[in-house]
């Protein structure tokens, strides 16, 4: 009986807990009357974009929750947006804005607008721990690579090395797993992705990066083109991220760990909305 009553009074608080929880998630100044915002990040790069149970963690979700706040949109629902679908899922609607580790391209620009940049990376290589025979991008000839579909490292690197036998994936996981099992001898991607790979726990001691960068990345808030009032409202909310010193604590937090460095150039200032 005594037992009883303890947990139902346990419960009683951990529900009333529960409750004041959510209602000090409602009064935050980002939700617009309870509403929600649709939000493309990365599921499977950590220190940028990872979902961890139901928990989301990276500098890039650091600055999506930012702007979800600055511009009152709401509490952020956040949806998977691997490389090849970002233009698509902004211009059907499916999310309001994307930080995905999303280099402005003219390319791109056909079909979705920037605000940014926000961040500057390089593309580098990933290659097994053990492998001396890969220094750079002008030593994969011959070799097996892996990257990601509807990416810009995909697309550097066929016409830096024409003749590249080159795998593309949904996602860089899986060109993790292949250069782990045997099945590619190279990941290509950004440098910011690749140090966060290789300070996860199941891959230390297995795979490094390379450590020379061979493009300019110029990460963007990609959203809506054409939509010129809301690149002009990210790109305030940019600013202020960089003023207020939150993306020097962002980048600290989850590039520091895995021992990653910004490169010349970072913080960038946000370029005019066209
Ligand atoms: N930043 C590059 C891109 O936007 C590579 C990383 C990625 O695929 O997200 O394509």
């Amino acid at each position: 009986m005594k037992f009883g009553r303890f947990t139902v009074a346990a419960v009683a608080v951990t529900a009333g807990l529960g409750l004041a929880g959510c209602g000090g998630g409602s009064a935050t100044p980002g939700a617009s009357g309870g509403g929600t915002v649709k939000i493309g990040i990365k599921f499977d790069q950590p220190g940028l974009g990872l979902k961890a149970g139901a928990d989301f963690t990276g500098m890039d979700v650091d600055l999506a929750r930012y702007i979800a706040t600055e511009l009152k949109l709401g509490t952020p629902d956040f949806v998977e947006a691997v490389s090849a679908q970002r233009e698509t899922l902004i211009s059907t609607g499916q999310v309001k804005y994307i930080i995905g580790t999303y280099s402005i391209t003219d390319a791109r620009k056909e079909k979705v607008s920037f605000a940014g940049p926000y961040f500057i990376a390089g593309q580098d290589l990933l290659v097994r721990a053990d492998d001396m025979s890969i220094t750079g991008v002008e030593s994969l000839a011959g070799k097996k690579l892996c990257s990601a579909k509807g990416s810009t490292s995909a697309n550097n690197v066929k016409a830096k090395v024409p003749d590249v036998n080159l795998q593309e994936y949904q996602t860089y996981t899986l060109c993790v797993d292949a250069l782990k099992s045997g099945a590619v001898d190279a990941l290509t991607t950004d440098d910011t992705i690749l140090a966060g790979y290789a300070a996860q726990e199941a891959n230390k001691g297995k795979v490094k990066v390379v450590g020379k960068t061979f493009s300019t990345e110029n990460y963007g808030v990609g959203l809506a083109k054409g939509d010129t009032a809301f690149c002009q409202q990210v790109t305030d909310a940019l600013k202020k991220f960089v003023s207020s010193g939150e993306w020097q604590k962002s980048v600290d937090k989850h590039l520091g760990p895995a021992g990653y460095k910004p490169g010349a150039g970072n913080p960038p200032a946000p370029a005019a909305c066209a």
